[in-house]
């Protein structure tokens, strides 16, 4: 049941220090599978998502994840991205605040212009080297694990993988933004499993008011104050829009 919501510009408690939380859903429309659910990466290939966790070897991580940068490379901003990057311009413009944490590993949010990006989950277009030479640009489809340019010693691709730590900055990043905000928007995400589950909590404990957009609802006791239903394509530019 579809019902009736607001643009946030047509809205007049005038938010300062907004949050939005983006997952595969905002990718979907620029071609890029979701991961679970039908159709999604780990529901086709449960090996796949069995391969990508907390130590598995390196020729693992590159045979799951080499393909995908490849994928990536054909893919664009979609309305979605291109519409988070003009609020986010305009409202800092304004005097706002404007914080995007993404769970997407496919940079898709810095292509559309986005500028304040926290990678939750790192980026697939980076290496990180597993000495000391931190991370680096790499697109390449590595068919086995490359050498680092700085060292010769091994890299991994730069995102985190199940059952790993998220980075201390990025998590850091988060909370700073969540502390602060008086909007909270999760889009395109599973609302209630961490971590959205975690950021409305603290979005929540902040005072601020709280949006789900999604493709499907939550059902039943969820702490989102307002539910929108639709593709992020469609609902992230009329809900962010000027
Ligand atoms: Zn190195």
């Amino acid at each position: 049941m579809e019902r009736e919501w607001t643009p946030l510009s047509a809205r007049p408690e005038g938010y300062r220090s907004v949050v939005v939380l983006t997952g595969a859903g905002v990718s979907a429309a620029s071609g890029l599978p979701t991961y679970r659910g039908p159709g999604g990466l780990w529901t086709a290939d449960p090996e796949l998502a069995r391969s990508l966790v907390a130590g598995a070897s390196l020729e693992r991580m590159w045979s799951a994840l080499g393909p995908l940068r490849a994928a990536l490379a054909e893919v664009r901003p979609n309305a979605a991205h291109r519409a988070l990057a003009d609020f986010e311009a305009r409202h800092v413009a304004a005097g706002g605040r404007f914080c995007l944490i993404t769970q997407n590993v496919d940079g898709l949010h810095q292509a559309a212009g986005s500028k304040n990006v926290v990678e939750y989950h790192g980026s697939l277009l980076r290496s990180r080297c597993l000495g000391a030479c931190g991370v680096i640009d790499d697109r390449a489809v590595h068919a086995k694990p490359p050498a680092c340019p700085g060292c010769g010693g091994p890299m991994r691709p730069d995102v985190v993988l199940f059952e790993e730590t998220i980075g201390v900055r990025q998590e850091r990043a988060a909370k700073r933004a969540l502390d602060e905000c008086d909007l909270f928007v999760a889009i395109g995400t599973s609302g209630m499993v961490w971590p959205a589950a975690s950021f409305v909590r603290g979005a929540e404990y902040a005072g601020a008011y709280t949006i789900y957009a999604n493709l499907t609802g939550l059902g039943g006791e969820h702490p989102y104050a307002e539910t929108i239903l639709g593709p992020a394509e469609e609902v992230v530019p009329r809900l962010f829009g000027a």
